[in-house]
Formats: C-alpha cells, sequence, structure tokens
C-alpha cells in the first residue's frame, strides 16, 4: 500500500493510492496515517479494502509529510564510503547518529525555506525507515520485523550550522521544512529489499546524486538492530539512512542551494519529491 496524506498543512486527512495512482480519501476508515495506524492488524484492515470503493481525493491535492505523529528522527551520518570520502571524513568503525527535529517535517511539494543567515544549504536524498513494531535490543535477524514502511527524506542540511557554529549537528539539521518527507509512506510488503533500490536527487533539472542502497556501509537490519541496543524505536519513529555521495558540498568548488533552485528526488518504489527553495521570510 501506498499511504499518504492530503489537504491543507495542518489539516491533512489519510489517503491511499488506488490502483491508478490516484489518492483516495481515507478518512472514513482511519483518523490519520499516524503511529496507531501502522500496527499490524490496523495495516491489515486496511489491505482489506478496495481503494476503489473510496472517494477520490480533491484534484491536485497538496501533500503534506505522509505520517503524523513521528516522534523522533535518527539520522545515519556517513553511511556511504564516497560520501565520507567526498566530505574528507573517516569511514566509520560504528553507525554515527545525529537527530533532526520533527518540527523540520515538511511535505514532499512544499517549498523549503532557506534560513536568513544560511550561507550552504544542500541536500541529501536519503531511504527513510518507518519503525512499526516497537524495537528494544532486537537482533538484526529480527530486525526488518519492526519496518512498517519506507518514504523518501531529504535530510536538507545547512553545512555552515552543522559545522561551524558550535556543538553538534542539530543546528544544520532541524531549520523548519529540513525533513521533506514522502510522497508515500509504502509498506514493507511492497520493497522486497530495502538494500536493492536506486536513489537520485537533480537540482535544477541537472543529476547530482545518483546511489544504490546497496553500497550502504550498515545496512537497514543493522541499523533498526544497532540503535535498539541505545533506545527503544517506537512505531512511527524514522530513520534517514544516510545519504550517497553527490552532496553539493563536496562538489569542486561547492555548490549550495539558494532561492528559486528546485530540488527533485527519487527512490525506487518510493516515489518522487520536488521542492522549490525560497528565502525565509
Ligand atoms: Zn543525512
Amino acid at each position: 500500500m501506498k499511504l499518504v496524506r492530503f489537504g491543507p498543512k495542518g489539516g491533512e486527512k489519510p489517503g491511499i493510492l488506488d490502483r491508478d495512482g490516484q489518492v483516495r480519501d481515507l478518512s472514513g476508515v482511519v483518523a490519520d496515517i499516524a503511529p496507531a495506524t501502522l500496527a499490524p492488524a490496523e495495516l491489515d484492515r486496511l489491505r482489506d479494502i478496495d481503494p476503489a470503493s473510496l472517494p477520490v481525493a480533491p484534484e491536485g491535492a497538496r501533500l503534506g509529510s505522509c505520517l503524523a505523529g513521528i516522534g523522533k528522527i535518527l539520522c545515519i551520518g556517513l553511511n556511504y564510503r564516497m560520501h565520507a570520502r567526498e566530505t574528507q571524513s573517516a569511514v566509520p568503525a560504528e553507525p554515527m547518529l545525529f537527530m533532526k527535529a520533527v518540527s523540520a517535517l515538511n511535505g514532499p511539494y512544499d517549498d523549503v525555506p532557506i534560513p536568513r543567515t544560511s550561507t550552504q544549504t544542500d541536500w541529501e536524498v536519503e531511504l527513510g525507515v518507518v519503525i512499526g513494531r516497537p524495537a528494544k535490543y532486537v537482533s538484526e535477524g529480527q530486525a526488518l520485523a519492526h519496518v512498517a514502511g519506507y518514504c523518501i527524506i531529504d535530510d536538507v542540511s545547512e553545512r555552515d550550522f552543522q559545522k561551524n557554529r558550535s556543538g553538534q549537528f542539530t543546528k544544520g539539521k532541524s531549520c523548519d521544512g529540513f525533513a521533506p518527507i514522502g510522497p508515500w509512506l509504502v509498506t514493507a510488503d511492497e520493497i522486497a529489499d530495502p538494500q536493492g533500490l536506486a536513489l537520485e536527487t537533480r537540482v535544477n533539472g541537472k543529476v547530482r546524486q545518483d546511489g544504490r542502497t546497496s553500497d550502504m556501509i550498515f545496512g537497514v537490519a543493522h541499523l533498526i538492530s544497532y540503535l535498539s541496543q541505545f533506545m527503544t524505536l517506537h512505531t512511527g519513529d524514522v530513520i534517514a539512512t544516510g545519504t550517497p555521495d553527490g552532496v553539493g558540498a563536496g562538489m569542486m568548488p561547492p555548490q549550495f542551494l539558494k532561492a528559486g533552485d528546485v530540488v527533485e528526488m527519487s527512490v525506487t518504489g518510493l516515489g518522487h519529491q520536488r521542492s522549490l527553495f525560497v528565502a525565509d521570510d
């Protein structure tokens, strides 16, 4: 299933794609696409519904972030060798973790504001993993059973805030709008192998990132197991699994986003995002 949230910001309704890719209104069936919706029994209930029997969403309705009520966004840094190399960083011995505030969430086609003092706003296409069942001390072998689904996440990053402004990455990762996710939350049954996906970023039409999840240093199952040794991963938590090479900071010379730039991203089976970057007001 491909689950979405459609409608104005803050007033999104739950939806599901039908066979023709049309959004159907699920609001008569569930209140929202939220952690409670991701329980295996709830997903089974949705699977039994024929989307064609549901009302069609209004033509051209905005899509919001594909999941409401996300508790935490855990991000993995330097999880692709070539990306570590382009940032002149050592390949980490174990997964490098940082967090992104949930207030950064954005719809997949919403504008992304460039903060007033930003000089180095950058793109990072990533496979987002959505937790379906709480995970604590899970083994790698059991880890994927805790996944409800997958989505695209752009781990938008302000490199100067991230690296030069004292302390951790948080300032450069949590600006408003710096976490476009979606368009769809694709349930795990549709993604046979999360390590078999292609990821692409285009900036103003030019391909900048062209990676494969098979190149991850630490795969999805390892990441879930690893993170669950430190904290419980709750239903609805999202893991951003790292970005392949081709970010603006790695270009010669580095290239960063300015108002008017358009970033498009796609991941096999997970759809497409398009973000216009704008000056913040
Ligand atoms: Zn990232």
